[in-house]
């Protein structure tokens, strides 16, 4: 099943870690905060990549998902 990430910006400090951990899929911007590059990972492409950054986190600030609404067709990838 695909997966969203998303990162919360009240918590994130700008540390790195998850840009470290997967340049692939995260940013740190100049405003300090991180962006995810791929907003939906569709298996098996990077979904435990994704949700290890987001267990190592120190803020907890990364969030991955299963989307809510896949597009049709995606359902039990
Ligand atoms: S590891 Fe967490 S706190 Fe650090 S930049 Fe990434 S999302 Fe933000």
């Amino acid at each position: 099943m695909p997966v969203e990430v998303r990162v919360d910006r009240g918590r994130c400090r700008g540390l790195g870690l998850c840009s470290g951990m997967a340049p692939e899929h995260f940013r740190v911007t100049s405003n300090g905060y991180s962006v995810p590059l791929v907003p939906v990972v569709r298996p098996p492409d990077d979904v435990a990549l994704v949700q290890d950054v987001a267990r190592c986190c120190p803020m907890e600030a990364v969030e991955v998902t299963g989307v809510e609404h896949p597009v049709a067709g995606e359902a039990g990838r």
